[in-house]
């Protein structure tokens, strides 16, 4: 819809005047998306303060790039910093904004010797956060196949099937319900490996007394959802409920937290605080949660040290965790939208779940 990308060009060329550069070149891969609507490994988008937008990307997009923006003066070709820096100059512009968490200092020295450049910093990341109605629909449709695939997915979880059979089996799943790919490879962690908050599934079978945790999510058109629920196999020890029903409370007391005008700080505080009166403070060491979109993980980051509010239509996630080394783990993850009211996009219970399937799998079925 070039009319949206038209309309974020302008809010851009804003930003553009605020810096004082006759020009900005674009060159993160998802920032190019969000401005233009190509999504394209190799692509840079030149755009003045004033007037039109020049897009380049090399010949394996060019198509793609006809199709999605037919509203941009389009330039076919390889070396696309360089070959926009040079039509900068051609132009008249001699000041121009850079993203300088994107740029090679290789190519940042290349491109000054022939034009001024001046940070743009985040600007284009900050226009991101708050999200408009059409992504907003997309995020929701991610997260709405993500629910669906642990769903369905729920029912082959059983003694014997490996971690990285049931990870293989929800991206699968996610796949057949639309998702263009998994947001990010899918964390399938069971028994001890729960302990490891990035576990990467490997072909542990999973046992009964595992508490087991799956932290995935779809990608739909261009957009990322990113979920976690931990299962208990068998009926849970003790201690498993404990830490289950903790992360559940501190979780609920994040999301009750993340409302416009609220401090990022205040609403990761809001979940740790809980765990760290419960004695687990160690045992909770990553951020409360991040923003989401083009990116899985984006501003606004919700953690130890981080600052800023949250503003309206703010998709983030909430996902405290209690870790116990050589034991095992639990985390809960959602994604929210900030707005007046409470706006879960994922619906998955967060009640813990006992799967009984008692019979042991095999995996992949015996075909004999
Ligand atoms: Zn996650
Ligand atoms: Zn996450």
């Amino acid at each position: 819809m070039p009319e949206i990308h038209e309309a974020r060009r302008r809010r851009a060329q804003e930003k553009i005047v605020e810096v004082g550069a006759d020009a900005a070149l674009i060159t993160s891969r998802q920032n190019i998306t969000y401005l233009t609507g190509l999504a394209s490994s190799n692509a840079a988008v030149l755009i003045p303060a004033d007037g039109a937008a020049v897009l380049a990307t090399d010949s394996r997009y060019a198509l793609a790039a006809e199709r999605d923006c037919p509203d941009l003066e389009l330039i076919i070709e390889r070396f696309v910093e360089t070959r926009l820096a040079t039509e900068a100059t051609t132009r008249g512009m001699r000041v121009v904004a850079f993203e300088a968490h994107e740029m090679t200092v290789q190519r940042h020295a290349e491109l000054t010797k022939t034009l001024t450049l001046v940070e743009f910093g985040q600007a284009i990341e900050e226009l991101r956060v708050s999200k408009d109605p059409t992504e907003l629909e997309l995020i929701a449709t991610a997260c709405r196949i993500s629910d669906q695939a642990l769903s369905d997915t729920f029912r082959l979880i059983r003694p014997g099937l490996t971690e990285r059979a049931l990870a293989a089996a929800l991206d699968r799943r996610m796949a057949e319900l639309g998702a263009a790919r998994p947001a990010f490879d899918t964390i399938v962690a069971s028994g001890p490996n729960g302990a490891i908050p990035h576990h990467s599934p490997v072909d542990r079978p999973l046992r009964r007394g595992d508490l087991i945790t799956m932290d995935f999510g779809a990608m739909y058109g261009g957009y990322n959802a990113d979920m976690t629920r931990t299962v208990a196999l068998g009926e849970p020890a003790g201690w498993q409920r404990e830490i289950y029903d903790l992360v559940a409370t501190a979780q609920r007391a994040g999301i009750d937290a993340a409302r416009p005008g609220a401090d990022v700080a205040d609403v990761d505080a809001a979940a740790r605080d809980l765990i760290r009166d419960a004695g687990h403070d160690e045992h909770f060491q990553h951020g409360l949660g991040h923003g989401i979109g083009l990116e899985v993980h984006e501003a606004p980051l919700m953690g130890y040290g981080r600052t800023g509010k949250l503003g309206t239509r703010v998709p983030v996630t909430v996902e405290p965790g209690v870790y116990l080394p050589g034991k095992g783990g639990v985390r809960i993850e959602d994604v929210l939208v900030t707005g007046d009211s409470l706006h879960l996009l994922t619906k998955t219970t967060r009640e813990l779940l006992v799967l009984l399937a008692m019979e042991t799998f095999t995996w992949p079925p015996r075909t004999t």
